[in-house]
Order: structure tokens, then C-alpha cells, then sequence
């Protein structure tokens, strides 16, 4: 019998760069300074928070929103940092990650035709999405090597078929931070305009050298018209648990829970009853941006007198480098050659950009311990 004939509904997409350089790294015993997540484990106090949580019979399905004292504290911690109070009951969602978040929220805002405005380079998961709901997405290049917003540049992508910008900040790969200007830039943009906001916020606690961190929350009238999405995984060291929340007013998250309580209906419980308790203490959160900064510093220096050339990183667990002083290769032949031949996996910067790019720069995650850091260090210095 002839099999049915199959039509992908993603032609141009591959397996994710994360999952290729992390083989690439397993298979030639590389150093991971690939996909971002830590060698470390989660605090030990919330370790052993959800230990408790299993063996108190926290085991059967949380309501479809997600815990309510777990919405409680989240909207407690955005009011202490954002001075907007959001209702737990409607306006927060817990999420099996930022990427399920990231995913309902595209589903439940775009429709076949709608035109999506991204900046590349973008976190991988957010064309495939709007591409499976059928839209069309208009790239804005962050250039280098300051990969900030030229708002005017944007301002001519947009028109009457533009939906949804989804954006990110503090910015992976590239570490930015958008600034306050940034901000009001946006809210001109869309002033009077019928277009609805994704902002991806899952780095807001590592923000370094004094700077802050900028939420959608922070500006009324764009919280009004858009989602913030956040994950546990980054900030608590469990890339693993897979759990994550998503912000809105009430009317966008009522949509957003139609297509969340099909896609997973609810998120892995005794998780979030320890998230819930250990969220009481702002002190579980606070140390981080010193925690990662220190990180950082601690990488560069053992970095110093390397051809490779740091880019300014104010924000994220990731520290870009321009490559161009040691090679010509392109930025993915460059990578697999570093992790084949010297031992050290990164991402290439360019899996992040839709149009080949032809700059030298590789993004490495300084969220490991130090003893990795100095010997990954240690072979790139001799590049
Ligand atoms: N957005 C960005 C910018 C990310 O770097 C990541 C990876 N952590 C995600 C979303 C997805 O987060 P999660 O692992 O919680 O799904
Ligand atoms: N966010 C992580 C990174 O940018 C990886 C997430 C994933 O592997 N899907 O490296």
C-alpha cells in the first residue's frame, strides 16, 4: 500500500542548534559551554522543599492556572519589583517552561496572514511557532556589535497586517539590555496601533554593573496589550524542572488558558508547591545578579590574553566573542571545529538569524563552575 504522502509544516527547520552542539559536545568529551544551563544543582533548601512535597502526597493534577499560592507569590514578587499588583486569579499562569508560554501565547494571538516582527538574532523557538500558526515573520537584524533596536528601521516594518513583536530582554544570545529609551520607543510604536506584545523575560534577575532590569510590567500601556513570560530553570539553576509562568491582563490570558488547558493543562505539582514556599524569601532571588556577575568576571579574566575578543555582556549567563583574530571559518564551521578539535562546545551566533550573517562571533555560558570555566579558559587561550 502507498504511504500517505507527508507535507512538513516546518520545511526549513531543523534539529535545534542546543541539541546539536550538546551531542557534538558528548560525543568528543568537549567542554559544555554550548546550550545554556548550569553544572550546578538547584539551593539545596529547595531540593529538599520538593522532596517534602512528594512524600506529602502533593502527586495529583494542579488546577489548570497552576497553584494558587504559587500565582500569589509571583504576583507579590512583581508588585515588590514592578509596583504593579496583578491578580493571581487571572492574570498569571504557570507554564511547563518559558518555551510552553512562549509557544500558547503565539497560538492564542496569531492567525494564518498576521505578520509577527521578531529581532534576530532571536531565541530559537519563537519562529517555529509563529510559522505552525500560520504567520509570517518580518526579522529586524540587531547588527553588530552593539546588537541594540534601530526603532526608526522598525518603525518601517511596521503596517496594518503586524500582530505581535515578541522581544526579549536581557537578550539571548547576545547579552543586551533594553533600556528605558528602548521601552518608550516601543510604546510609540504601537500607540494606537492593533498590535499586541511578547516579551521574554526569563534572564530579569541577571542584570549586571548596576543596571536594572526593565519589565513589561513597568509600562501600563504596554502590559495592556501583550504577555511576559519567565522560567524557573534559569533562575533557580533546574533548566530541568521545565517550569515557567506567563503574565497578562485578564481578557489576553482568558485566550491564553483556552490553548494551554489543551497543550498541557496543568504543570508538575509538587514543583510548585515548593516553588510556592521557597519564593516567600526575596533572598532565594535577590543574590543573583552578583551570584552571575561574579561569574562572569571570573571567566573573562581567565580570559584575558586570548585572541578571542569579549563583547560587553550587561546582562543573561551568556558572554559573546568575536572570533575573527584566530579564523575565517564561518561561525558554525568555526564552532564544530572548536568543539571537535580544541575541546570547547559554543553556539554560533548566527543559528539565532534567519539571513546567513558574516560575522565572527560565538555565544559561550559562563553559568558553570569555576573549575569548568578556567579549564575551558585554559584551551581557549592558546587559540
Ligand atoms: N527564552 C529564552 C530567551 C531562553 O533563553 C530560554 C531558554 N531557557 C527560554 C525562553 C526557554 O525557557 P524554558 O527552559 O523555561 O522553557
Ligand atoms: N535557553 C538555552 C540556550 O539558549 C537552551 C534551551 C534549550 O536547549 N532548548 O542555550
Amino acid at each position: 500500500m502507498p504511504q500517505p504522502e507527508f507535507r512538513s509544516k516546518l520545511p526549513r527547520t531543523g534539529t535545534t542548534i542546543f541539541s546539536v552542539m550538546s551531542a557534538l559536545a558528548h560525543a568528543h568529551q568537549a567542554i559544555n559551554l554550548s546550550q545554556g544551563f548550569p553544572n550546578y544543582d538547584p539551593p539545596a533548601a529547595l531540593r529538599a522543599l520538593v522532596a517534602g512535597h512528594l512524600e506529602q502526597g502533593h502527586n495529583q493534577y494542579a488546577p489548570m492556572p497552576g497553584l494558587p499560592g504559587l500565582r500569589q507569590a509571583l504576583a507579590e514578587k512583581h508588585a515588590a519589583a514592578s509596583n504593579h499588583l496583578l491578580d493571581a486569579d487571572t492574570e498569571i499562569t504557570i507554564t511547563a517552561g518559558a518555551t510552553q508560554a512562549i509557544f500558547t501565547a503565539i497560538t492564542a494571538l496569531v492567525h494564518p496572514g498576521d505578520e509577527v516582527i521578531l529581532l534576530e538574532p532571536a531565541y530559537d523557538s519563537y519562529r517555529p511557532a509563529v510559522e505552525l500558526c500560520g504567520g509570517v515573520v518580518v526579522a529586524h537584524a540587531l547588527r553588530y556589535p552593539d546588537y541594540r533596536v534601530d526603532w526608526a528601521e522598525m518603525a518601517s516594518l511596521v503596517n496594518t497586517r503586524t500582530r505581535l513583536i515578541i522581544f526579549n530582554t536581557p537578550h539571548n544570545p547576545t547579552g543586551t539590555i533594553w533600556h528605558r529609551s528602548d521601552w518608550e520607543a516601543l510604546e510609540a510604536l504601537v500607540a494606537d496601533r492593533n498590535i499586541f506584545l511578547l516579551s521574554d523575560e526569563v534572564y530579569e534577575q541577571l542584570v549586571y554593573d548596576g543596571q536594572r532590569h526593565y519589565s513589561l510590567l513597568d509600562f501600563p500601556n504596554l502590559f495592556a496589550r501583550g504577555f511576559a513570560t519567565f522560567s524557573f530553570g534559569k533562575t533557580f539553576h533546574a533548566t530541568g524542572w521545565k517550569v515557567g509562568y506567563a503574565l497578562a491582563p485578564a481578557a489576553l490570558m482568558e485566550e491564553f488558558r483556552k490553548v494551554h488547558q489543551f497543550n498541557v493543562f496543568s504543570v508538575n505539582t509538587p514543583l510548585q508547591y515548593a516553588l510556592a514556599d521557597y519564593l516567600q524569601d526575596p533572598a532565594t532571588y535577590n543574590y543573583l545578579s552578583s551570584f552571575y556577575q561574579a561569574k562572569r568576571d571570573f571567566f573573562l579574566a581567565q580570559m584575558n590574553g586570548s585572541a578571542l575578543r569579549p563583547l560587553p555582556c550587561a546582562g543573561t549567563y551568556f558572554q559573546l566573542f568575536d572570533y575573527s583574530a584566530v579564523s575565517d571559518l564561518p561561525d558554525t564551521a568555526f564552532a564544530r571545529w572548536l568543539t571537535t578539535e580544541r575541546g570547547v562546545a559554543t553556539i554560533p551566533v548566527s543559528a539565532f538569524s534567519s539571513t546567513p550573517t558574516t560575522d565572527w562571533v560565538i555565544r559561550l555560558c559562563f553559568a558553570k563552575t569555576e573549575d569548568l570555566l578556567a579549564a575551558a579558559a585554559e584551551r581557549l587561550v592558546k587559540l
